[in-house]
């Protein structure tokens, strides 16, 4: 029985084996070799057993996504298959005797570079594929197996760290909880943790060499810690636990149905976050009032290409078509910072947080911008649907966006196209839309305060760093007298203001929320009862 401890970022319990991820090492080395025709015939199996991989992949996705989405893994099998790629792997292997490895690292690279520089968007987005199957022939060559995201039996993942794209292509349902060497408390896979009330530990102290995929664990996300080979009375006490845990779940049921109001009176609209068609389900099951938040960059992540039109308007319309009558706030993708997709190229930067992201990248590439507007516009007439932009700071911003949204609506309007003009509003979470509210409270129909970037800007804290967790402080005095000030901005133009940041299910504030005015707070479908919950028990 071996203890570790870590920092909790969702307090459930779980028992079950472990799935070790290891991340593969994709430095590969200038190794000199002795029989470059050997090499030469390791390639081609690579490329084989990659091929098979796809195959499998492609046969998945066609069951659960369709045959259009799908049809990427045949790109990429093509793409193996390629003659002038494996031409240039052969040739390096044998002009320059390096080893397969090497050789495919260098030509995935030059290839990559030569798409990027293309001016086809089609060929620019080609340039992430190129290196993808080059990755996937690496790890192949390498004996590695590829880091299987879907495995047969529930598990307790353990990993030195995850990404969101990494995250959201896993089944929610195998997994028992996770448990990371790395990670913040505000980064978006803490986040997605709490959407799917997943028990997770970040900052476990872990060797993954020592452990073995299969060990039986206990998470306790309560005490924050993890036991790998649990004694039999460690079990029976986590399996009791369990049930207390099923018996508070099975209490707060009892509140669904029930109103969010305080013992005098006053209404909060409770909705929930989510971040994709799948997170509905969630969202029902917990009775929340609405979807304050649908973090639409989720579809643009775990993928090789731009979700088209048609695919984006397919999800926002299930999603519509569920919820019925029920708000739902679609945020404009909010790509960028942690959640990175190669085929945007949005390059390196030195501080990604105050980089290029979110409704920059809408403003400057407006062709992606206006995909997702018209998808957005098509989908009004199915259902009760608001708009929000992230990361608003000035004025200027909102006009630019009104712009682009009159030219879609007249594309829409010629193309005889139905829509409706849906509810506009914008997330406040950098200071400089706090201090100038007032303005944008007269352009917009809501603010949703996202606390996370809020905070991390404030503060002036990456809220990606975990050497930071202990001094992110959202409780900060500042932050609250922020909130303080957007409700206030929006009631004085006749405008409602909620939060959609992790704070938003504090429970602690939640009587400091209502006092200060809140007409909405938006968290994971998980704190959804809880915090009725809370609201109920207000006088
Ligand atoms: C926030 O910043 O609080 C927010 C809700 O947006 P995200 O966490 O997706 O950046
Ligand atoms: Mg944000």
């Amino acid at each position: 029985m071996v203890k570790f401890f870590g920092k909790s970022v969702y307090k459930g319990i779980a028992i079950g084996p472990v799935m070790v991820l290891r991340k593969e090492e994709q430095q590969v080395k200038r190794n000199k070799v002795e029989d470059p025709a050997g090499e030469i015939a390791r390639v081609g199996q690579a490329v084989e057993k990659a091929k098979q991989q796809l195959q499998k992949l492609y046969d998945k996705a066609v069951v659960e996504v369709g045959e259009a989405s799908a049809a990427i893994f045949e790109v990429h099998q093509m793409m193996l298959e390629d003659d002038d790629y494996q031409e240039a792997i052969s040739n390096l292997i044998k002009t320059e005797q390096v080893s397969a490895e090497y050789a495919v690292a260098v030509t995935g690279d030059n290839f990559s570079e030569m798409f990027a520089g293309m001016d086809n968007d089609y060929m620019k987005a080609r340039a992430a594929d190129v290196k993808d199957i080059s990755n996937r022939l690496i790890q192949c060559l390498s004996g590695d197996g590829e880091n299987d995201f879907n495995f047969s039996e529930p598990s307790i993942i353990v990993a030195d760290d995850l990404s969101p794209s990494e995250t959201v292509q896993m089944d929610k349902e195998k997994i028992l909880a996770f448990v990371t060497v790395h990670g913040s408390a505000n980064s978006h896979t803490s986040i997605l943790a709490r959407m799917m009330n997943i028990p997770a530990l970040i900052g476990v102290p872990l060797e993954l060499d020592k452990i073995k995929s299969g060990t039986r664990a206990v998470v306790d996300g309560i005490k924050g810690e993890v036991i790998f080979d649990p004694s039999e009375a460690v079990c029976e006490e986590t399996e009791q636990k369990l049930e207390q845990e099923k018996e508070k779940m099975r209490l707060l049921q009892e509140l669904k149905g029930k109103e969010n109001v305080t013992l005098s009176g006053k209404k909060v609209n409770v909705y929930a976050n989510i971040g994709g068609v799948g997170d509905v389900g969630y969202v029902l099951e917990n009775d929340a009032g609405g979807i304050g938040l649908f973090r639409s960059e989720f579809l643009y992540l775990g993928r090789d290409n731009f979700p088209t039109e048609e695919e984006q308007l397919q999800a926002y319309r299930q999603v519509l078509q569920t919820m019925g009558e029920k708000k739902v706030i679609i945020r404009t993708l909010d790509i960028g910072a942690d959640k990175q997709v190669d085929y945007f190229n949005l390059g390196k930067e030195d501080n990604p947080a105050l980089g290029y992201r979110a409704i920059r990248i809408c403003l400057k590439q407006p062709d992606i911008f206006k995909t997702q507007l018209r998808a957005l516009f098509r989908a009004t007439v199915h259902g009760n649907l608001s708009i929000m932009y992230p990361m608003i700071t000035s004025t200027e911003e909102v006009k630019k966006i009104y712009e682009i949204v009159e030219e879609v609506k007249k594309e829409l309007e010629a193309e005889q196209i139905p829509f409706k003009n849906p509810e506009q509003g914008i997330m406040i979470e950098t200071p400089a839309a706090v201090m100038i509210g007032d303005e944008l409270a007269q352009m917009v129909d809501f603010f949703s305060i996202g606390t996370n970037d809020l905070t991390q800007y404030t503060l002036a804290i990456d809220r990606q760093n975990e050497k930071l967790d202990d001094f992110y402080n959202p409780h900060h005095k500042a932050i609250l007298r922020m909130i303080q000030m957007v409700v206030d901005s929006a009631h004085k133009y006749g405008k409602w203001a909620g939060i959609c940041g992790e704070l938003g299910a504090d429970l602690e504030l939640t009587e400091e929320f209502v006092k200060m005015g809140l007409d909405e707070l938006s968290v994971s479908p998980s704190m959804i009862l809880p915090l009725r919950k809370c609201i109920r028990e207000l006088s």
